[in-house]
């Protein structure tokens, strides 16, 4: 007999990506923009600072007249220049941010001032360099410049620099409008009463939490019987969206019916089953929105992702196909998984035909020590975990110190 060879999980990803082309971009409130993807570019239409400006509280002064007493003609507030200039013998006094008055080319810090005599006049009793405490019109980035990059993640920093920039909308990335689908007549809703045989449906609040994180504009179809008009039902209405995750329903089992469902309703599958561990039985298809019916490379697709029904394998699954695919539907510049790279504390067999990705938590000096419990249910032990190590399939074990690849989960700690 021969054995198809799985699809490994990195050519899976760019068969994914191939597909998830950005959706048409959209004006953002600053406010509202924190985890969106810029659309465009950022450029500076004025220069950072917008005028040189002290950066002590102190005295404005010409730096040829110190050390020296000088006599203090006016102060220069933030948001009150002064207006005059400081000639030969005089200073200014200035609060940080304020504007440097003409004439003056360094800030003696106050701390360094003795004391104000009564005559209005200081004493500086050192040198003060050319230019110090002095912040340059255009030190931060000067008008015309390019700010921040089309494709950039937004967030705190990014915000606050649109913001000094004067900028109260930026152009994003549209939210993939997403719906969820679990599947299984096992499942109820966290908080109702589980009869024989019951379990509770952790997949949905997951990926809600999940998507959150990555941007989506969620829909919930309620989950699906294991039956054909339920999940004909269900996949119908899911379909009416850019992206569709279900989960459960997609391995080899007689009550497996996602696949089947979604090739009666003319999705096209690009691939089901991948060399990756937890997560074998991944399906992803793409079902065709425009009028025609017809596959074209304009019209937006809905993508669909059969997860499996096991919620590790949920999570690995989502981190490393759903995540990236929404980056890119909002134009990210980097969707691929942001693996880094980090020590094995101890040693660990490999798979030999399955990339293996294990739930290990940090040691104090930085290296990945597995967890116990690496089967596809054990959500609760994963729940531990700092991250995802990737072990590649192949033959033997690895060492104690071999470099891996490592992705962080999100709020670990
Ligand atoms: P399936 O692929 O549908 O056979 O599901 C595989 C395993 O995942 C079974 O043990 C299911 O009970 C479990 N499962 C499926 N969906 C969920 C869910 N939404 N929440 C928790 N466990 C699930
Ligand atoms: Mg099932």
């Amino acid at each position: 007999m021969i054995v198809p060879l799985l699809l490994q999980v990195d050519d899976a990803l760019e068969t994914v990506l191939a597909e998830a082309r950005p959706l048409p971009a959209e004006q953002v409130r600053l406010a509202a923009a924190a985890g969106r993807y810029l659309a465009e570019p950022v450029i500076a239409t004025i220069d950072l600072p917008p005028f040189t400006n002290s950066g002590m509280d102190g005295y404005a002064v010409r730096h040829a007249d110190t050390p020296g007493r000088l006599e203090v003609i006016g102060e220069s507030a933030a948001g009150t220049p002064f207006s005059g200039s400081v000639g030969p013998g005089q200073a200014v006094t200035i609060s940080t941010g304020a504007v440097l008055p003409d004439g003056a080319d360094a800030v003696a810090p106050i701390e360094w001032i003795d004391a104000l005599d009564g005559a209005g006049a200081i004493e500086v009793p050192r040198p003060v360099p050319h230019d110090f405490s002095i912040r340059h019109a255009g030190s931060d980035v000067e008008h015309g410049t390019e700010v921040l990059a089309a494709g950039r993640r937004i967030g705190p920093a990014q915000i606050g620099a649109a913001a000094s920039l004067g900028l109260s909308w930026l152009r994003c990335g549209s939210l993939p409008r997403v719906a969820v689908l679990t599947t299984g007549s096992e499942l109820r809703k966290p908080g109702e009463r589980l009869s024989p045989g019951q379990i509770y449906d952790s997949n949905g609040p997951l990926l809600y939490a999940a998507l959150a994180d990555a941007g989506a504009d969620v829909t919930f179809i309620p989950t699906a019987a294991d039956t054909r008009d339920a999940h004909r039902e269900a996949i119908t209405q899911a379909l009416d969206h850019d992206v569709v995750i279900s989960t459960g329903g997609v391995s080899v089992g007689g009550h497996d019916l996602v696949r089947e469902i979604e090739r009666e309703l003319g999705v096209h599958e690009l691939f089901w089953r991948i060399a990756l561990k937890p997560g074998k039985p991944l399906s992803f298809g793409v079902s065709d929105r425009s009028p025609a019916g017809e596959r074209s490379e304009h019209a937006p697709a809905t993508l669909l992702f059969g997860l499996p029904g096991n919620p590790v394998s949920v999570l690995v699954c989502f981190e490393l196909f759903v995540r990236p695919a929404l980056l890119a539907l909002q134009g990210a510049h980097e969707p691929r998984p942001a693996f880094g790279r980090a020590r094995l504390a101890t040693h660990v067999d490999r798979n030999p035909e399955r990339d293996e990705l294990i739930r290990v938590r940090l040691t104090t000096d930085g290296r990945l020590e597995p967890l116990r419990g690496q089967n596809s249910h054990q959500l609760a032990i994963t729940a531990l975990a700092a991250g995802f190590a990737r072990i590649p399939a192949g033959s033997g074990t690895l060492a104690a110190g071999d470099e891996v690849a490592y992705l962080p989960l999100g709020g670990a700690s």
